[in-house]
């Protein structure tokens, strides 16, 4: 398939060896998620093994429209079983931006496969094709961003920016490799350690760091000057510049629109300051290939490129100590990036919490030798996130997360019970609300991770919720807002979108989960395309009253990239059989439809809003704030049994039925599950 590059590169750390694939046996898993989840089910054999066996091979791929011209398409996946989830280490995808992705296409390779661990400290040179194993015994210890540093000066022969750098095949290049590496936290295994590339990228959700740090690679590089073969280049042409038209419009609509400055899903995200309030910000930066650049650059290097939780990580408690936000915010998400910590665990809030309560403190029940009169300096973050990274003190029990922290301590139940310890999903931290935004939880419980794809979240909560807090109308209605959605989602009824209380369970709610799961595991996580560019639904800036490009504009781009004549109902089942590939292995690993369940605060604790959301009651439409709310326990198991049945699911235990699976052409999945008694 046009868009792909041929090979797979398979990677055995023990022996020092690597193989190719022909990735013409894996077409039609396209390439990202669907590529890396296919490897992974025919290498890894026995797939209920720890996060931290060598046997578990974690994939790496990037999506299929990585390294084109196609706009906000340049993600790259890895899959592999996770550290992180408590209190199973389920099987789970992360996803991370910045260059590599286009960089080992253009090296020749769609995929790599990391099995088994090395012996000794290693990181990987890919260079057009060529791999090589590198001693780390010299960068072990140092943080991401020095290693990255001194792999690109051995990489390109300490060569300034615009030195040209020979490859290994008489080509030449002015590009840097792009690096990926673990910190600290990674090398000790924290369950909490993340990949870090360039300034602010990073595999972040799993603990796939720490897996890395247990395999012994500390990085790999790769630098690549192919290409990638697409089959209509002037077509990509013209469908990016005609996706320009629904691109951020700099004639200041930026009062008009403020909820614009949460760009997450939305084609028309404007690039600049405005994660956080430092007053260093320069320039916007941007993901290859990407038309928004929501990366801001700062002129002090503090929080370069870093966006949404790693850029806020310390923001409140800095303004807090000083009545603003300060450069000292900038420099803690530098820490937190250089150490390879995740800043979306972060377990400040929880650390102070059971600081107040008299609990953790120096002397206290918890010991915890921490500056806790320096909240809101660097010097706080900076003794607690070290003692994190280095396992040192109460940091060994917060590498290993919250949740497991929380059990050793004795209070993971009942703070799980009031909601102080608020982990709502597998042990991740609450994102969007079960309570409110129900689907974002369903999909989470059922699948293995904080799901953590906005695509309905900007239009069913930050569109109405920052218009309406803030005295300002919303552009669109509720009524035309789940108009638009039935329409391009093909659910035809509006009342799909109807985030009342009496639909919480519903089977449209199903519906919802549903559909996220079909398009993200397609068009995100295997094609490469942004979560904070798509799905655009809702857009100021459309040349269509308000509608956005989704999915004409996604079907424009992988038709002009592969040359191929999908629907767009097509690709969605593509997605649905990679969604069911991912849920049998979740089935092989032990998952049960008890396992699927929300903490108890999910249930006693009401969440408080504002949380407008559409809504329609009594036959009218509105936006309305469902808090206070909480979930029923008996209605969510009732919930589950609706959605197991639209997935095609035994609807009492949610295990795929070898009927689905053999109509989705996973004919060997149901034998797989048959021979170990899961199906
Ligand atoms: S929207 Fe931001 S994170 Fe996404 S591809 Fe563009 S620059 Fe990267």
């Amino acid at each position: 398939m046009k868009g792909q590059v041929g090979k797979i590169l398979r990677v055995d750390l023990n022996q020092k060896s690597t193989s190719t694939i022909d990735t013409s046996e894996y077409e039609e898993w396209i390439g990202g998620h669907g590529l890396a989840t296919a490897l992974f089910f025919d290498l890894v054999e026995d797939k209920a093994i720890s996060g931290f066996n060598p046997k578990n091979t974690l994939v790496i791929a990037p999506g299929l429209l990585a390294g084109t011209l196609a706009p906000a398409t340049n993600r790259t996946e890895m899959v592999g079983i996770q550290a992180q989830s408590y209190p199973t280490e389920w099987f789970t995808r992360t996803n991370i931006g910045g260059r590599f992705g286009a960089l080992l296409k253009y090296a020749g390779f769609d995929a790599i496969t990391l099995e088994g661990a090395a012996e000794e400290p290693t990181w990987l040179n890919i260079i057009d094709g060529e791999v090589e194993f590198e001693d780390a015994t010299g960068i072990w210890g140092l943080n991401t961003f020095e290693s990255q540093e001194i792999i690109f000066d051995e990489v390109s022969g300490s060569k300034g920016y615009g030195g040209w750098i020979d490859t290994n095949n008489g080509r030449k290049t002015t590009q840097r490799p792009s690096v990926l590496a673990i910190g600290p936290a990674g090398e000790n295994q924290s369950r909490i350690g993340v990949i870090m590339t360039d300034g602010g990228s990073a595999f972040g959700q799993g603990g796939f760091g720490g897996v890395w740090g247990s395999k012994n690679l500390k990085a790999i590089s790769v630098l690549g000057t192919g290409s990638v073969e697409v089959a209509d280049p002037e077509e990509l042409m013209k469908t990016r510049l005609w996706a320009e038209n629904y691109g951020w419009d700099d004639e200041d609509p930026y009062e008009e629109y403020k909820w614009l400055n949460y760009i997450t899903s939305h084609f028309g995200g404007q690039p600049g300051p405005h994660w956080a309030s430092y007053a260093d910000q320069k320039r916007s930066h941007g993901c290859y290939s990407c038309h928004m650049g929501c990366r801001p650059k700062t002129a002090s290097g503090g929080s370069n490129e870093a966006i949404c939780t790693e850029a806020s990580y310390y923001t409140g408690y800095d303004a807090e100590a000083h009545g603003e936000i300060t450069e000292i915010s900038g420099q803690v998400t530098n820490l937190v990036e250089k150490l390879g910590i995740n800043s979306f665990e972060g377990p400040l809030g929880y650390v102070l919490y059971l600081h107040d309560e008299g609990v953790l403190g120096k002397g206290k029940e918890i010991e915890a030798d921490i500056p806790f009169e320096e909240v809101g300096e660097y010097e706080f973050a900076e003794v607690l996130l070290n003692k994190i990274a280095y396992r040192e003190g109460i940091g060994d029990d917060l590498a290993e997360g919250l949740p497991r922290a929380a059990e050793k301590w004795g209070r993971l139940e009942q703070d799980l019970a009031t909601g102080d310890l608020p982990q709502m999903f597998w042990g991740y931290p609450q994102h969007y609300d079960a309570r409110t935004e129900t689907y974002w939880g369903y999909a989470s419980i059922i699948g293995g991770r904080d799901v953590n794809c906005h695509d309905f979240n900007v239009p069913a909560y930050w569109m109405p919720t920052l218009d309406i807090t803030a005295g300002r109308t919303p552009p669109i209605s509720a009524e035309q807002t789940a108009a638009i959605i039935a329409e391009k989602t093909g659910w035809e009824d509006p009342d799909v979108f109807n985030f009342s209380t009496d639909k919480l369970y519903s089977t449209d709610m199903a519906k919802v989960t549903d559909w996220l799961f079909k398009y993200t595991r397609f068009w995100k996580q295997s094609c490469g395309m942004c979560d904070n560019a798509y799905a655009d639904f809702i857009n100021p800036y459309s040349p269509d009253e308000m509608k956005g490009l989704t999915p004409e504009g996604e079907m424009k781009m992988f038709k002009a990239v592969t040359g191929e004549d999908l629907t767009f109902s097509d690709t969605l089942e593509i997605g649905r059989k990679m969604w069911n590939l991912d849920r049998s292995i979740l089935v092989l690993q032990g998952r049960t439809r008890e396992d699927e369940d929300f903490p108890d605060y999910v249930y006693d604790v009401p969440a408080e809003g504002p949380y407008y959301m559409p809504v329609k009651e009594d036959g009218e439409w509105k936006y309305k704030d469902v808090c206070p709310r909480n979930l029923d326990r008996e209605k969510v198991k009732e919930w589950k049994t609706k959605y197991y049945e639209l997935a095609g699911w035994n609807k009492e235990t949610g295990k795929p039925t070898r009927s689905t699976l053999e109509e989705l052409g996973l004919e060997y999945v149901a034998d797989e599950l048959e021979d170990k008694g899961k199906i």
